[in-house]
């Protein structure tokens, strides 16, 4: 009994120790929504949607993604790690050239990051993305959708917006959940103005591929277009920071 105290006690740090870890985002959405620093998604009537593709370019995937995408005239956002960037450059063109919109995903996609480390890592991809394109990205995605504070101020001073995706269209793509859980997940919650998170690369996508085989008609027949992140932000009311 002496020690059931000690062992609350031990409980309690424990508990607030991860809360403290999880809410580190002390303003929380609504501030860093309002200002514009944050988007999940936004408020339209417009049936337009964001799809959105992290981790690439990869060779097969964001290929045969392209591919698809071509074929229903849609334009998606591709947010790309800065070292697979330098090392496709003909896939950061193309995906240029046929009007999609290349965004910032770090350069090594480390799972933690000082704010130093992210300043370098932001720089670093965009000047690859640069020279290749001659365009600097202004959109940012934290690695993971791990963000707080220190990650977004980091990213708004050096003139960026940070995007995560609608909570509801997490299509947990990269867990291989199979296509069909995919595709419902998509298609029972699309909405106008959402943004949607897949998965180009760091493994085998050919779930997300065969997914969206069904999602592009589907959401079109539906009288859905498809946009980049950049596009909807022009529609929506928000003020949004550019450089
Ligand atoms: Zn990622």
């Amino acid at each position: 009994m002496k020690y059931l105290g000690l062992k609350i006690g031990v409980i309690l740090i424990l508990f607030f120790s991860i809360a403290y870890v999880t809410l580190a985002t002390e303003k929380g959405r609504p501030y860093y929504e309002k200002k514009g620093y944050v988007l999940w998604e936004i408020k339209t009537e417009e049936k337009v949607i964001a799809l959105t593709f992290d981790d690439g370019p990869d060779q097969t995937y964001t290929t045969q993604i392209l591919d698809l995408l071509a074929k229903y005239d849609a334009k998606a956002t591709f947010f790309v790690i800065g070292e697979r960037a330098e090392k496709y450059p003909d896939l950061i063109y193309k995906l240029d050239s046929e009007g999609h919109e290349i965004a910032n995903h770090t350069y090594t996609h480390p799972h933690s990051i000082t704010p130093e480390k992210l300043e370098k890592e932001l720089k670093k991809t965009n000047e690859v993305i640069h020279d290749i394109t001659g365009t600097y990205p202004l959109l940012y995605r934290p690695v993971g959708g791990n963000y707080n504070d220190n990650i977004i101020n980091t990213a708004v001073k050096n003139g960026y917006k940070v995007i995560m995706w609608s909570w509801h269209q997490d299509t947990e793509d990269w867990k291989r959940p199979g296509v069909n859980r995919i595709v419902t997940k998509v298609m029972s919650g699309a909405a106008p103005g959402n943004i949607v998170l897949f998965h180009d690369a760091g493994g085998d996508r050919s779930q997300t591929v065969q997914a969206l085989e069904k999602i592009l008609p589907e959401l079109q027949k539906q009288g859905y277009s498809f946009v980049t992140v950049s596009e909807l932000l022009d529609r929506t009311s928000v003020e949004v920071i550019k450089k």
